[in-house]
Order: structure tokens, then sequence, then C-alpha cells
């Protein structure tokens, strides 16, 4: 009996929230999923930018699982590693990328990640959605708009003993809350920070604070 011509579907997730929101854990959850079946073809990559915090060529999440990965630092060098790695090709076996904090990356990753899809490579994206200063990080946004599944992760708000869930990302220089157009937008932690005293913490909308930020729409 000839088999079933099966519509086959490709997908683009996106899991993106605040930092503290365990995304690389979620991650490292989908690559789990597929180190199961042996066979299937994975490639990780994650930011040089990240190198300071966990050491190159690797994923950690702040639970402490890894995964080996390529530290680059352009859509361009993620397509040369797919073509080198021969993930293009079909090859009979499931075949996955993997990106962690994607949001260093340029826009172009979002056309990259439809390239994959149409290709039949699995694309799961990793990165925090929103600048500490509330707006978004273009390359999430790209990704976002691509993307055909979108898992949002929420934090535990770190002010003080406040129980809300965190959605934004507060950084803080000399434990004040940085203004609006701070120029450091590359986010790390107190571990791993390039900038002494600069620090970066989950936040509830209420306890999130970023002095200058334009008000539009008060309801005052
Ligand atoms: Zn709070």
């Amino acid at each position: 009996m000839a088999a079933l011509d099966i519509p086959r579907f490709t997908p683009i997730e996106a899991i993106v929230g605040p930092m503290g929101a365990a995304k690389t854990a979620e991650l490292l959850a989908r690559a789990e999923l597929h180190s199961f079946r042996n066979r299937d073809h994975v490639v990780a990559v994650t930011h040089l930018n990240d190198q300071a915090r966990v050491g190159p060529n690797i994923i950690k999440s702040r639970r402490g699982k890894k995964l080996g990965a390529h530290s680059l630092e352009t859509s361009d060098q993620v397509h040369s590693l797919l073509v080198r790695e021969g993930l293009y090709q079909p090859n009979g076996r499931a075949r996955v990328l993997l990106i962690d904090e994607g949001q260093f990356f340029d826009e172009d990753l979002a056309r990259l990640a439809v390239n994959c899809q149409k290709a039949g490579i699995i694309v799961y994206y990793s990165g925090l959605d929103l600048y500490f200063n509330g707006e978004p990080w273009e390359t999430s946004r790209a990704v976002l708009a691509v993307a055909s599944k979108v898992t949002k992760l929420v934090a535990r708000c770190t002010f003080r003993k406040c129980p809300e869930y965190a959605t934004r990302t507060q950084m803080l220089i000399d434990r004040q809350p940085a203004p609006y157009n701070y120029h450091n937008r590359v986010v790390g932690d107190d571990r791993g920070s390039v900038v002494p005293k600069l620090k970066y913490t989950a936040r509830c909308l209420n306890h999130w604070e970023v002095p200058g930020k334009p008000v539009r729409f008060s309801p005052d």
C-alpha cells in the first residue's frame, strides 16, 4: 500500500521573557527531547556576548544544565555553520537549530529562521523580548513575527518580598534604576557583567523603574 502523503509542518518556536525566567532551561528541555532520539541532528548556537558569563561554546542554564554550542556573532556566521554542518541537506533525520541569547544577533536571524523552516529545519529561539527600558529587542521582535509558536515565560519579582510575576528586566547602576537612555544595552548579570556595579534583575510592572521613560497614555 502506498504511504499516505502526510503534510508536514516545520515549527519556529520563540521562547522569550525577562531575565531569570528560565528561558535557557526551557531551550535545553527542547534539546533534551531531541537527544532522546539519538539520530536527530541538532546544532546549537549562542552569542559571543554571553561568553563572559558562561565561557565559550557552551549554553548553560542558571540551574546548571549545559549543552555544547557554537559561540558566534552574526546571522551570516550561523548560516555558514549550518552549511558546514550539512544541516540544510535532508538526511532522513530530524534537523534542529537551537539559538540561545538570540537577542544579541542581528535582525537577519529572522530571515535565517524562515529559510530553515523552508528547508525543514526545526528552529528554537531563546532570548529577551524587551530591553531593560521596555523597548523591544529588534531581533526578538523580528523572530516573534515569524514564529509559529511563542512561549512567553515569566520570572519572580525580586523586589523585597513581592509575590508578583516579573515580566520586565530592571537595570540597576549602583543599586539605582538605570535611566531610559542609558547607553549600555548589553545584558549580563552581576556575575558576568563587564561594567562594575551594573546589575540586572527581574521585576513586575509595578516595581520596574525607568527614569526618563517617555510617558504616553497617562491615565492622570
Ligand atoms: Zn514586584
